[in-house]
């Protein structure tokens, strides 16, 4: 018999159930409803054999030694510099916006113009963000951050989020970097990453271990019951008192009792080409006219797999609707103050089971990027006290 039940088979179930069973010499289960392990960082090759993220374009990147050294103990790396560029009226540029994109998209002489004005303004800064220079007190500059906000932003943003521009928060604008200077990094960290033979093998690797037993197919929510009065868990039928590392939805596991927490979904199409490559970077984002946000080639990621056919992926954002046939995969958490007054509700009837321990992006309703879920997964499972 199991000590622990994990509930989802993404990172955050997978790097918890490997510490418990390793480091905790716990018997581990993890339940995924899935067909498959990974989450959404699942890949594998496509009928042209090339290596395709089923649920969105994933790259890794930190500032952490100790979390990209931990995993290189499950697979092999290869270094990989995100580039992203913008489509912006026909012409590609940069993404983040940067000196580059300023002298494609603006006449010369203006372009030399605000170069000097940026660097006067902004002595010793190499980004800043857009709402900075919306701020400037140059009247030049400024016009510089609205055409960029409206070239580059403002629209992408209104997509992604299903909403109208003028609604869009400056806490969000504040996030956008506008590059003073060539560098054409889309991230920062000095880690970057992605590996050799794909995340899924990654999993493989993570879940295999004496350990560990795995059950694809099964929908956690079918088995585990919990009993509000009495704050008892059940598992098949029977009284559950050991933890329950929990990474799926609160609101699925509480049965909707305060409603459905708010997410946006993406309509995913891949497309495929018979030639070498279909763009210039592994990203292109759309701000603009189309429905979708970008086109994510997968072959930049994987060069030695070039081959005379190509395969794309375009995301065009739609709400989340459990039942609907397309955009039924909760991806992004809509974070704002109504939807997270609901979820702390969910979380604190939760706390009535001692034994259930949320974990992930579904389950703390937020969200992380990789190493990020790496991180909190390992330090619940310190922090459980299991001897
Ligand atoms: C489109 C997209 C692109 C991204 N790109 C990046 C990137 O480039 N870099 C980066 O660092 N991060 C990226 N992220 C974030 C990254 O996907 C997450 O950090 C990571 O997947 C979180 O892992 P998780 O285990 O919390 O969630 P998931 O990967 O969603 O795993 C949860 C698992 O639980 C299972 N589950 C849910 N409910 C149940 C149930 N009732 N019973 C059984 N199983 C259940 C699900 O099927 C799923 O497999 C991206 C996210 C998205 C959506």
């Amino acid at each position: 018999m199991e000590d622990i039940i994990v509930v989802g088979c993404g990172f955050a179930g997978a790097v918890a159930a490997r510490k418990l069973a390793e480091e905790k010499k716990k018997r581990v289960v993890i339940l995924e409803k899935r067909s498959h392990i990974g989450g959404n960082m699942y890949d594998s090759e496509d009928i042209n054999g090339i290596l395709v993220h089923w649920y969105g374009p994933h790259i890794f990147h930190t500032e952490s030694k100790r979390i990209f050294e931990y995993l290189r103990r499950f697979t092999e790396w290869v270094r990989y510099e995100h580039k992203v560029m913008g489509n912006i009226r026909g012409q590609l540029v940069p993404i983040p916006f940067n000196y580059s994109s300023l002298e494609d998209l603006f006449p010369e002489d203006n372009a030399s113009d605000l170069k000097c004005r940026l660097s006067r303004t902004f002595p010793n800064k190499t980004r800043i963000s857009i709402l900075e220079l919306l701020k400037s007190d140059d009247a030049e500059v400024k016009r510089f951050g609205r055409a960029v906000y409206d070239m580059v932003f403002v629209n992408y943003t209104a997509k992604q989020w299903g909403v109208p521009p003028e609604k869009i928060d400056s806490s969000v604008i504040n996030r956008v970097p506008v590059v003073l200077g060539y560098d054409n990094k889309y991230f920062q960290d000095p880690i970057q990453y992605m590996p050799t033979n794909g995340f899924t093998r990654l999993f493989d690797n993570m879940i295999s271990h004496p350990n560990i037993n795995v059950e694809v197919n099964c929908d956690a929510s079918k088995r585990i019951r919990l009993d509000r009065k009495r704050g008892r868990v059940y598992f098949d039928g029977k009284v559950w008192d050991r933890p329950i590392v929990y990474t799926g939805a609160l609101d699925e596991l509480m049965e909707y009792e305060f409603g459905a927490l708010p997410y946006r979904s993406l309509d995913l199409v891949f497309e495929r080409y018979k030639m070498n490559y279909y763009q210039l970077a592994a990203v292109v984002n759309y701000p603009n006219e189309e429905k979708f946000t970008r086109i994510t080639e997968f072959k930049h990621f994987t060069c030695e797999r070039a081959s005379t056919e190509t395969t794309i992926l375009k995301e065009y954002p739609m709400d989340y609707d459990i039942t609907a046939p397309k955009g039924n995969i909760p991806y992004y958490p809509i974070i704002n103050e109504e939807n997270l007054i609901l979820y702390a509700k969910y979380r604190d009837a939760l706390r009535r089971f001692g034994n259930i321990y949320p974990c992930g992006r579904l389950a703390e309703y937020r969200y992380y990027n990789m190493d990020a879920v790496v991180d909190r997964a390992l330090s619940l499972c310190e922090s459980l006290g299991i001897k």
